[in-house]
């Protein structure tokens, strides 16, 4: 058995959305690593299984719930199946998204558009919705909405992300005024590039429309972070260890930006 870190979560029940792999995936084996039981949750079962059983292996409590976002029945059935198994639900971050399309707005379809709202929004809010009463009931806990430097600037591609993570970041400052009389607080994490198979996704596609080799768009992104590279999952993962701690406990409404410097230009 190894070795709690220092527990700084030691105990809490902790649900991360999209942590199959990627960021979430990172998050759930912090957690687990600082003394969480991390409810690994996403819709690829050998991914999660994988996830949930590399924490178990490493000493840590971690069970995997196959859960789409978007699909309201099976959101309040893991909520519930989780609250009754272990008593309480501490921590909920809310981490699942998709980027969507890369080109402008008006070559968007309306199917697509809404797509990437139902995952990054609606996923979030239907996630929130269930997790918060059973939070009340245990007395409080912390949300954290997974953003991204494009839910505080702009750039000129993934429109509808962009959209829904400037959404994201406002839910969270909402969610802290609604529930700091229920001890729950609620904070945004803005990661700049983080190399997760999202990201390798998105550049894939970018080399292919524009012929550009992956390894040149790569050196490209790492330029545009003032720290000189791209971030890796750990960089989120402990930002949110954080924000779930007591470390954290006058931080409500805030936004964690996490970007190598990419948003201070
Ligand atoms: P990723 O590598 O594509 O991983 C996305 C995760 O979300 C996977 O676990 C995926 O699991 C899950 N997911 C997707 N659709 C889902 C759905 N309908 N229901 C439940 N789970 C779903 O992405 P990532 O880079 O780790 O990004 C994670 C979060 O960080 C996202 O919210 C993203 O916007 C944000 N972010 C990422 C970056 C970056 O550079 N990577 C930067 C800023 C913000 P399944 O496929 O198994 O469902």
């Amino acid at each position: 058995m190894k070795e709690k870190k220092s527990g700084r979560v030691e105990g809490r029940t902790a649900i991360v959305t999209g942590s199959t792999y990627g960021i979430g995936e990172a998050i759930a084996k912090v957690l687990a690593d600082e003394g969480a039981i991390s409810i690994v949750t996403g819709r690829t079962e050998k991914d999660g299984e994988k996830v949930a059983e590399e924490i178990r292996t490493a000493g840590g409590a971690a069970e995997y719930y196959p859960l789409d976002v978007t699909d309201e029945k099976r959101v309040e059935e893991v909520a519930r199946a989780v609250y009754d198994k272990y008593g309480r639900i501490d921590i909920l971050v809310n981490n699942a998204g998709i980027a969507g399309p890369n080109k402008p707005v008006h070559e968007y379809t309306k199917e697509e558009w809404e797509k990437v709202f139902d995952v990054n929004v609606t996923g979030a809010f239907l996630c929130t919705k269930h997790v918060v009463p059973y939070m009340k009931k245990g007395g409080g806990g912390s949300i954290v909405y997974i953003s991204s430097i494009y839910g505080i600037v702009g750039a000129h591609d993934v429109p509808a992300y962009h959209a829904t993570k400037a959404a994201n970041r406002i839910m969270a400052k909402t969610g802290a005024l609604f529930y700091a009389e229920d001890n729950i607080r609620v904070n945004s994490v803005h990661p700049g590039f983080i190399w997760t198979p999202m990201v390798e996704n998105f550049l894939e596609d970018l080399s292919q429309k524009s012929g550009v080799p992956v390894e040149e768009l790569r050196t490209k992104l790492d330029s545009v972070h003032p720290i000189g590279h791209i971030g890796e999952p750990n960089d989120i993962a402990y930002g949110v260890l954080y924000l779930v701690s007591d470390e954290a406990k006058f931080v409500t409404g805030a936004e964690l930006i996490i970007d190598g410097g990419y948003t201070t230009k």
